[in-house]
């Protein structure tokens, strides 16, 4: 048996919470010790570099593995906290004196020194521990002044404005010579000192700080991923439409995660002028946004340990490996004759080895070295068949039972859609009572979907108005819709398939979650608190489909069969805490035993409370939950009625079964 696997008997044994302490640990024991063990200074230093990136990487993870806004310019954030300090603790600037200046010479922000002229000059002389958070809020603060005209775009859209933002911040630089000196770079960046000791050029207590920083901002991360913050992050990647009909409101967590990403790239780069004590234009360039993109790419989007490591690798294969390589291959090119392998120089075509490894990558390990969603393996035969205890008589927190039962809950009046030249609803007049359910039925095309999603306001109304509960709720983006209690499913499902049944759920529990960014990082008592009680909740919502999805609360839903999509789906939108659900198709894809089991499920919400809103083909469906059926044909309102009434309505029958019918009754007839 090899040392290592007898090395690694215990570890593998342990519970993973506990392995994953066991190997943060080691990580921190080797990082702490590793300059005491290896005084190599040159080494230490091309550590302290490669770690700087890593700060950098966990930055763009935010922005681009956990909210998925694809950043080509994130740089741009790197090179504002590196002027931020670097302008403010070198003598670029040198105001005259005046005793405006005094108190920030008190607080020892300002010295006055003897100038050139007659009059004394002010020397700033920012403390690189001040500058640190300060670069952190200007570029957090330039995140959000660039982000909020730009967030609302997407996709390719969002990543071109960023490239051309990435590369505007160097050309100001460049030629905003009074302040940052230009071309020819920042001269005489104080570097930071402790305790009246300077740094100096010693590499080692450079390492100390980065690696403090670095392991503050992973535990940032993390502490950001595992809470309501990061899920409604990874909830926009998956799907930005769904995410905001879950209650995620859009702009803000862009923003925030804008923010966030950028403060961290502002830290990164006050460490990294501070080290090399001088800024130039050059060290802010599009290949190093694209570095860092590729550093995230390799780690695995989304996984904090994987960007960490993916920066960690690609900077010391290009320090470390690189310059050695090149030197075996000119001596073996000496010991062969050969004079070609004697020129190479790996270093110089850096930029193409990053292309091969992540081509590389693509091919072979899509997910990164460390991927940010592990796969739960399938479910044994027992786990399938376990008995879960169904809650049949709780009661959905938020919902009582209608007190004004028959009391009109939903009122569309007049309202109309187009598409163009395409009148998708036509002057709908609609009311949904307190504590009804309400199907519509209707020919494919006739504007029933698009009814649902006029009514959460991802389709603006041409005209008309819609009343929730009294209040006026027509325009009004879509997460604020949910808040009011309306929560919907969709036709062609929309869940977050890289998410687990657990997180999807409790997406659709964000807005009844208060924790923001602070109080998720600081992790209180009451947040946690709110947490357990979100996923207690969550397991009571998922039980009320029996042992469908309880055990298989921890898969990824891309994984699960369709029939149990739909139900993470309503599970997703109750978790809300609606007072009307809204259905589209719900049985869609289910078999009959499936499509009975689910009218029970929601007949069952019915009794306790829940008002519904439903579009479902199946007309056993409908007559077994509705009590009043409305029937859609091009947009407009055919009948309303009870089931029965409507089955036998000879308009409806023309509208479903078209012409065909309408022969046979011209035979009849003649
Ligand atoms: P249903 O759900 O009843 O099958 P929909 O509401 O999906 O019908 O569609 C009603 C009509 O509106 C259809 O003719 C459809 O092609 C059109 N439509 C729906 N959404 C859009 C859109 N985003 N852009 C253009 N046309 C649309
Ligand atoms: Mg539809």
């Amino acid at each position: 048996m090899s040392i290592a696997s007898t090395l690694g008997r215990p570890f593998a044994s342990m519970a993973p919470a506990r392995r994953r302490s066991a190997a943060t640990c080691a990580v921190a024991l080797i990082a702490i010790i590793f300059p005491l063990i290896h005084g190599d200074d040159a080494d230490i230093d091309s550590l302290a570099n490669a770690l700087s990136y890593a700060a950098l990487a966990l930055g763009l993870n935010i922005v681009v593995g956990m909210a998925g806004l694809l950043d080509l310019g994130y740089a741009a954030f790197f090179a504002i906290g590196a002027y931020v300090y670097g302008v403010l603790s070198s003598f670029q600037l040198q105001p005259d004196w005046s005793s405006f200046w005094e108190p920030f010479a008190f607080l020892g922000l300002v010295a006055r020194m003897p100038g050139q002229g007659a009059v004394d000059v002010v020397h700033t002389t920012l403390s690189f521990w001040l500058a640190l958070p300060l670069a952190g809020a200007v570029a957090a603060g330039c995140g959000i002044v660039f982000g909020a005209p730009t967030l609302r775009l997407r996709g390719d859209y969002l990543a071109i404005v960023t490239l051309g933002f990435g590369e505007i911040v160097p050309i100001v630089a460049r030629n905003w010579t009074s302040v940052t000196n230009g071309a020819s770079g920042l001269n005489g960046v104080a570097p930071p000192s402790i305790f009246g000791t300077s740094f100096g050029v010693d590499a080692t207590p450079y390492y100390y700080v980065i690696v403090a920083l670095v392991a503050a901002l992973i535990f940032v991360s993390l502490r950001l991923r595992d809470s309501r913050i990061g899920r409604a992050w990874m909830a926009i990647r998956e799907d930005e439409i769904a995410a905001g009909a879950m209650g995620v409101n859009l702009v803000r967590y862009k923003l925030l995660a804008f923010a966030i990403g950028a403060s961290f790239a502002g830290m990164a780069g006050t460490f990294y002028v501070s080290k090399l004590q001088t800024a130039t234009p050059e060290m802010f360039g599009f290949p190093v946004s694209v570095m860092i993109l590729v550093m995230v790419v390799l780690g695995g989007m989304g996984s904090v340990w994987g960007v960490v490591l993916g920066a960690m690798v690609l900077q010391l294969l290009q320090s470390w490996f690189l310059p050695d390589l090149t030197d075996w291959l000119h001596q073996l090119g000496a010991l062969i004759g050969n004079d070609a392998m004697q020129k190479i120089d790996l270093v110089q075509s850096i930029e193409l080895i990053f292309g091969i490894v992540l081509v590389l990558m693509m091919l072979y390990r899509r997910d990164g070295l460390i991927p940010a969603h592990r796969k739960e393996a399938a479910l044994t035969f027992e786990q399938q068949h376990a008995v879960v205890e169904r809650v049949t008589a709780f009661a959905l927190p938020g919902i009582a039972p209608p007190t004004a039962r028959g009391k009109p809950l939903l009122e569309i009046k007049d309202i109309t859609v187009r598409f163009g030249g395409l009148v998708a609803l036509n002057s709908m007049t609609l009311t949904v009572p307190e504590g009804g359910v309400l199907a519509v039925i209707g020919p494919n095309g006739s504007g029933k979907s698009t009814l649902f999603n006029v009514i959460t306001g991802l389709t603006p109304p041409a005209s008309g108005s819609i009343r929730f509960g009294g209040k006026d709720i027509t325009g009004l983006p879509s997460h604020q819709i949910l808040q009011t209690g309306l929560a919907r499913t969709f036709q062609n499902i929309r869940l977050f398939p890289n998410l687990s049944v657990m997180d999807n759920v409790l997406v659709g529990a964000h807005s009844r979650m208060q924790s923001g960014a602070v109080r998720s990082i600081l992790r209180l008592p009451a947040t946690k608190r709110e947490e357990l009680m979100a996923r207690e909740r969550v397991m009571e919502i998922l039980s009320l489909f029996g042992n469908r999805l309880v055990p298989r609360v921890n898969q990824a839903v891309g994984n699960l069969s369709y029939a149990n999509r739909r139900r993470v789906e309503i599970a997703r939108a109750l978790a809300s805490g609606p007072r009307l659900l809204m259905l589209d198709e719900p049985t869609a894809g289910m078999n009959p035993a499936e499509t009975m089991e689910l009218a029970e499920q929601l007949k069952q919400l019915h009794t306790l409370g829940l008002s519904i809103l439903v579009i479902e083909h199946k007309l056993d469906v409908v007559t077994r939950l509705a009590d009043t059926v409305v029937v859609l044909d091009h947009g407009e309102k055919l009948t309303e009625g009870l089931p029965d009434e409507v089955r036998r309505n000879e308009a409806v029958l023309d509208a479903y079964l078209g012409r065909a019918h309408a022969a046979v009754k011209d035979i009849a007839v003649a």
